[in-house]
């Protein structure tokens, strides 16, 4: 809240709105909430509220919502005296001033050429491979890829040679949690994002971040003054639980209408429709959201009944594994015949120890070669040498996948989702996981690139390497169409054209941007004393899952 200058009004945000109560002198406790009670409250704001402030003299509210500054009179919002019904009440400003800037998108402009790599394009379902082929990049997409003969390069283009490499499209992150900052500041370097690139994850989703960090961070992407993958989120979450600040009270349709316009004003493409307890809720929601042109992306928290709600209702996909044991031809054929899709998340499946813990608890993830380049190696080595297991037989992210696939087999597109367990390796333990439970390598692939990027509506531009395309891509040093554990021996990651050595995250070929130190890479050394690690903001702050 917010006590005007003179201390005769009070703003305070609720369900993420504006709204004025006149403040009484005296040292008595008054209720206020939006819908009032003993004194007056005006609801200042249409479709949202951040930043709520008075103007010094307090005959100003103003308020933002994504870039634009509104402003309305103190004094138009109480009458000065009795008014009948019918006189007309304040009316939220609809226009305000636009505080938005445009920058250009960091564009290499120079012309590249790829050659002799392995190239699983996925431009078609079985992987679309070409060997020994030329991929050339003028810019930041794809203009010309083929067998090597059958591409000419340009005099003057930069040639990198990727004999005996296999090269993937980058992949697509759908349910990527994870920090993006603190207390509104974006870091120059987030050591999690930049280990999620450098592992070839080259475009993120969050569907549950904190607009105000997550929204700067993607800008900053694109404008090339943050190095990480092309990042998409929802923001906040429509929440229907009462807890403070998060949130949403839906009871009508322009309820739901203001939530999605704020979102989409600050940024979001998508929105996270998020235990809305009533069905009706939920699909007010999606309606809203179909009528601003945004995807819908919501749980069931592992209520079979809601899922399937979920899937009759329009929305995008259903995020996490509907927890059933086998997916029977009612399940199948129905949600075959619908457009949502479906992100498992196999790192935290419902139903008993998940992929994130049979990855943990499998493989030495403290000692990997790459990831100890790009995380804290203390923290890395706290949270994975001394591990549990479970024998084989317990773990359900293999049955989750394997039910998961009777869908991708209909035609549903299946995702991976990192869920922000761990940075660089959460969207390779997603495929291995996929592998785990019956999907052949190639299938696995699909679900890390062209299925998310088709879900999330991202595949005009990325997903597969095709002319037009944006030149996300990974080059690694052994083929996972072979073996799906290959994913990982990352050589380098291209985003948007330029080349990066996945090793130090430092431009290679197609510029000289040099990676600055981490922070534990400074004077403090390897374990970094003094400093401390940031905390994710996905909805685990205020959620079980
Ligand atoms: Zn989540
Ligand atoms: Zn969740």
């Amino acid at each position: 809240f917010q006590v005007s200058p003179l201390g005769d009004y009070v703003a305070f945000r609720q369900n993420y709105e504006a709204f004025v109560v006149p403040l009484l002198p005296g040292k008595q406790a008054v209720e206020i909430d939006q819908k009032s009670g003993p004194l007056p409250v005006v609801r200042v704001s249409g479709d949202g509220a951040d930043f709520i402030n008075w103007s010094a003299d307090g005959k100003r509210i103003h308020w933002s919502v994504g870039p634009t500054l509104y402003s309305a009179d103190t004094a138009a919002l109480f009458a000065a005296g009795p008014q009948g019904e019918d006189a007309p009440k304040f009316a939220a400003p609809k226009s305000g001033v636009s505080l938005s800037m445009d920058v250009p998108a960091a564009k290499p402009t120079g012309t590249v050429a790829l050659v002799g790599a392995r190239v699983v394009t996925m431009a078609s379902t079985d992987g679309g491979i070409l060997n020994d082929a030329t991929i050339l990049i003028r810019g930041d997409r794809i203009v010309a890829i083929g067998p090597r003969g059958t591409v000419t390069v340009p005099t003057g283009a930069t040639i990198v040679d990727v004999a005996g490499k296999t090269i993937i499209p980058g992949l697509v992150d759908a349910h990527a949690h994870g920090p993006q900052g603190e207390d509104e500041l974006i870091p120059e370097q987030n050591w999690n994002a930049m280990a999620n690139l450098a592992f070839g994850t080259t475009t993120v989703h969050d569907p549950s971040s904190r607009s105000a960090e997550i929204f700067p961070a993607a800008e900053m992407q694109r404008a090339g003054l943050r190095l990480q993958p092309r990042t998409f989120s929802t923001g906040e979450v429509i929440y229907g639980a009462k807890a403070a600040e998060v949130y949403a009270d839906i009871a009508t349709y322009d309820d739901a209408l203001a939530i999605v316009r704020r979102l989409k004003a600050q940024g979001a493409h998508s929105v996270k429709n998020y235990n809305q307890p009533r069905r009706e809720q939920r699909q007010m929601v999606v309606a809203a959201a179909q009528a601003e042109g945004l995807e819908v992306v919501p749980e069931g928290g592992s209520l079979f009944t809601m899922d399937m709600s979920l899937v009759q209702d329009g929305n995008s996909t259903v995020e996490h594994n509907v927890p059933l044991e086998h997916f029977y031809n009612d399940v199948v054929q129905l949600w075959s015949q619908t457009k949502t899709n479906y992100t498992p998340t196999l790192v935290v499946t419902y139903g008993g120890p998940a992929g994130d813990p049979y990855w943990r608890a499998h493989t030495d993830v403290w000692r990997h070669p790459l990831l100890t380049r790009h995380a804290p190696p203390a923290a890395l080595a706290a949270q994975n040498a001394r591990r549990e297991i479970a024998p084989d037989e317990d773990y359900v992210d293999a049955a989750s996948a394997r039910e998961a696939k009777k869908l991708a087999d209909k035609g549903v597109q299946v995702s991976i989702g990192a869920h922000g367990q761990q940075a660089g390796l959460g969207a390779h333990w997603e495929m291995w996981s996929f592998v785990r439970g019956g999907w052949s390598p190639i299938e696995a692939l699909r679900a890390g690139t062209i299925m998310p990027a088709t879900s999330l509506g991202y595949a005009r531009d990325v997903g597969s390497l095709e002319v037009g395309k944006l030149a996300d891509l990974v080059v690694l040093n052994a083929d996972p169409t072979i073996d799906i554990r290959n994913s990982d021996k990352v050589d380098k990651v291209m985003l948007g054209g330029r080349l990066y050595d996945a090793a130090t995250l430092s431009e290679v070929a197609t510029g000289t941007y040099t990676r600055k130190p981490y922070w534990w890479e400074g004077a403090a050394g390897a374990n970094g004393s003094g400093a401390r690690l940031t905390s994710g903001h996905g909805h685990g702050d205020w959620a079980q899952d």
